[in-house]
């Protein structure tokens, strides 16, 4: 690893006096959860059409079979990595404001980050498709598909978005609030190739934050917004910060 580059985004870090971390798929991969897209990705082995929202209010329960599959029968049990960690210990510290993450695996919560804006929603909540009642997951009983309101019997669904579906609007905003503020933006473990995902770190930029971009692989942030580029595994990296910054 680069020594001279990990020591300059550090300093960043500790000059800042608002940052804003924005994180993806490669966060987690040390978690033990794999990402969707890319080379080993999920969508390389299964159809992600059961993830498209006019499938599931056409065929909930076959999108539900594959839903339980994928995400609630592995990600109950998976738990955050170093790199989570380390940026839980940054915000407690005052390293660090927010996280903003299209990662829907709620590990950022529980590594202990409190502010965190999930721009693809959370598998750990459902929501009613009739009333909008919203139930922690632990509240349906998954063996039973699929779940339904306690108030009005309607289908529940997972408050993640899906394919077609729009960010919801409040992490949308804060998410942008965030980026406008931030005078140092981490990019970690993502590509964001959708939009409006792939707006946020530009708008820090646009707005004067110096960018720190840590991923296994050039992105097209690398070329074209990111000052300083720390080349890795997000749990390495984030490890060697972690050290850096004495948390
Ligand atoms: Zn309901």
């Amino acid at each position: 690893m680069d020594t001279a580059k990990l020591e300059s985004a550090v300093k960043l870090i500790r000059k800042a006096k608002y940052t804003v971390a924005f994180t993806g798929a490669g966060i987690s991969v040390a978690s033990g959860i794999p990402p969707f897209r890319g080379k080993n990705g999920l969508w390389n082995k299964t159809s992600p059409i059961f993830l498209e929202i006019e499938f599931f209010n056409k065929k909930p329960l076959q999108s539900w079979k594959k839903i339980k599959e994928i995400f609630y029968d592995s990600l109950g049990d998976a738990e955050p990595n170093i790199a989570h960690e380390v940026l839980a210990k940054m915000e407690k510290r005052s390293f660090l404001e927010s996280v903003i993450t299209q990662n829907i695996d709620h590990l950022h919560q529980k590594a202990g980050s409190k502010y965190v804006y999930e721009l693809h929603g959370t598998y750990k909540q459902l929501v009613c498709t009739e009333c909008s009642s919203e139930y922690d997951m632990s509240f349906a009983d998954l063996n039973y598909l699929p779940p339904t309101c306690y108030i009005c019997k309607g289908i529940l669904k997972p408050d993640m978005v899906f394919f077609n579906e729009p960010i919801p609007p409040f992490a949308k905003k804060r998410s942008f609030e965030e980026a406008e503020k931030a005078d140092v933006f981490l990019i970690i473990g993502t590509n964001a190739e959708v939009l409006p995902a792939a707006d946020i770190p530009v708008t820090a930029k646009k707005h004067g934050a110096k960018i720190i971009e840590i991923n296994i692989k050039e992105t097209h942030f690398t070329r074209e917004i990111t000052d300083v580029f720390l080349q890795g595994e997000a749990a390495e990296i984030m490890k060697q910060i972690g050290k850096l910054l004495y948390l």
